[in-house]
């Protein structure tokens, strides 16, 4: 640990990490300091991400699909199975032994290129001097030319539902049960309760959903939620909108949660309840009265398009700042900030910032949509294309969702794509890509496309906003 650096990151979840490596790699005399122990009181890096968000997630996911896919379609493929199991342990194991070689992982980088990683608290004052607490000693003041602020977000509880030790948990609770709760409920349909309700489903709870809203994912294309609220709850998701949760009690290991909807007051009693209603950004500690960075008034760090918080060669970065809180928003901000300090131009492209929910069909998309648009009053067309017609999807037994196109209306030009179906989010990349580059719907329509795949449903909803799709009866006809 030296004295005085070029760049100090605080926060070493995805955002901070990339900054750290990028600002290393550009020759940046860089630290990066992070408190986040694991459970056994190691100091881990990686943020939320690798260590409570994103990776354990998908581990869950990936592991309850093949679990469900064992299940309940295998019989139909005329593989025999016998009685299938769930050992929770060993799936948990399997989720841990990824978070550690992945958290791993991010220290072996900042050693292969030279960045400081600094277990414990970092606190900002005035004049870009750090204030740095290690884990096992006392204080010392680091110095910076440049202070990139990354210190991420944490759950939102409510009070009719306060936190309880193994039964009302949020996330990373969720993340960690021991056995497969048989009725699980969950409050907010959000991105997090689709997906920790479908890990859980998937082993066999009984699941119950309280969503607020009347609408179900207001953020996504209307179609798509629609079609995918559908088939969420074909797999058993028993999702209840309108609903307003007005307390909780706790008998025995049972949590009993009233709510209110349209007919009045309801009460569920269930093993295990997951409290997913969104998350907060998480800047407690990290700021002295002097850093002249100011908060705005939802408690996100202020900063300008370019990540600059109104304090001289302060940056925010990530959850902690305006935008949407995911993985790969905080990381391309990360590798900006960096590139930037070290003189170079880049911006990121708050246009093309991809969503995905991990579900099974997948829900992802990229850009607007048509609600949006219509709102906006814009004019487009669209092309879309059902997996039901696309030979890979069938194949596989996956032939649920669909992909919807939105072009503008004169030039072609693509300004949403929104799928819903097996490896949506492995599709939306190529949609990114072309809405980068500003693609028509024909310059992807005149893309050749391995056959068989997934990626021609793609194409042919490209095809499909001119009306020459081929494997379907196209309602606009063009020549
Ligand atoms: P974080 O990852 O939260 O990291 C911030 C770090 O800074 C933490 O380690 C924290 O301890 C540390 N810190 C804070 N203050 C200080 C301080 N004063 N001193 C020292 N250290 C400090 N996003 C996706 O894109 N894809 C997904 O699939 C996905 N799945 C998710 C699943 C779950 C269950 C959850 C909860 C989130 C998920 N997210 C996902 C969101 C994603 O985890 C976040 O967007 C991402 O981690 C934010 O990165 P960050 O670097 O801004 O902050
Ligand atoms: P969210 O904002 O996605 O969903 C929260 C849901 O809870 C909303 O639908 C909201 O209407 C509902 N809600 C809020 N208060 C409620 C109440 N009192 N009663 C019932 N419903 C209520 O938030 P989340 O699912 O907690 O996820 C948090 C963040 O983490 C998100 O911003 C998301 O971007 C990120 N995340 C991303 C991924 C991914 O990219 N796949 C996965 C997990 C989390």
């Amino acid at each position: 640990m030296a004295d005085r650096y070029d760049v100090i990151v605080i926060g070493a979840g995805p955002a901070g990490y990339h900054a750290a490596i990028r600002a290393a790699q550009l020759g940046l005399k860089t630290a990066c300091i992070d408190k986040s122990l694991d459970s056994e009181g190691n100091p881990v890096f990686g943020g939320t991400c690798l260590n409570w968000g994103c990776i354990p997630s998908k581990a869950l996911l990936d592991i309850s699909h093949k679990y469900a896919d064992a299940e309940r379609k295998f019989p139909a493929f005329g593989i025999k199975t016998g009685k299938l199991a769930v050992d929770v342990a060993k799936v948990m194991k399997h989720k841990s032994d990824v978070v550690k070689k992945l958290t791993q992982g991010v220290a072996g980088l900042f050693k292969g290129n030279g960045v400081d990683g600094l277990p414990g608290v970092g606190r900002l004052l005035a004049g870009r001097k750090v204030e740095y607490t290690p884990h096992d000693a006392s204080a010392t003041v680091l110095e910076a030319e440049h202070v990139i602020l990354a210190p991420g977000s944490e759950a939102v509880s409510i009070d009719p539902t306060p936190l309880t030790e193994g039964l009302i948990v949020d996330s990373t609770g969720a993340l960690e049960f021991d056995a497969v709760p048989k009725r699980l409920g969950v409050i907010g349909a959000g991105v997090i309760g689709l997906e920790l309700g479908s890990v859980w489903n998937r082993f066999g709870s009984e699941v119950i959903v309280l969503e607020a809203l009347e609408e179900f994912l207001p953020m996504a294309d209307q179609r798509i939620a629609r079609d995918a609220k559908k088939l969420f709850e074909a797999q058993g998701l028993d999702i209840r909108l309108g609903t307003r949760v007005i307390g909780s009690s706790i008998k025995g290991q049972t949590v009993t949660v009233q709510y209110q909807d349209k007919e009045g007051e309801k009460s569920i009693a269930v093993d295990k309840l997951i409290v997913a209603v969104g998350r907060r950004p998480y800047t407690k500690g990290l700021l002295a009265p002097d850093s002249g960075v100011n908060l705005d008034e939802r408690g996100f760090l202020f900063v300008n398009d370019l990540c600059a918080t109104d304090a001289h060669q302060v940056y925010g970065i990530g959850d902690a700042v305006r935008g949407p809180m995911l993985a790969h928003k905080g990381m391309e901000e990360g590798i900006m900030v960096a590139e930037r300090i070290a003189g170079q131009k880049p911006m990121v492209n708050y246009e093309c910032v991809p969503s995905v929910i991990y579900t099974h069909p997948e829900v992802a998309w990229v850009g607007k949509t048509e609600q949006e648009l219509k709102r906006d009053g814009e004019q487009f067309n669209v092309g879309q294309f059902a997996f039901s017609a696309n030979g890979r999807a069938l194949a596989a037994g996956d032939g649920d969702g669909l992909v919807k196109i939105i072009a503008d209306a004169d030039s072609d030009r693509i300004l949403g794509v929104h799928v819903l179906g097996p490896q949506a989010s492995e599709l939306v990349a190529q949609a990114v890509i072309a809405m980068e580059f500003d693609a028509s719907a024909e310059d992807l329509g005149l893309t050749m496309f391995a056959h068989p795949t997934l990626s021609e449903a793609v194409h042919e909803a490209a095809l499909g906003v001119a009306g020459h799709a081929i494997h379907m009866v196209n309602r606009k006809k063009k020549t």
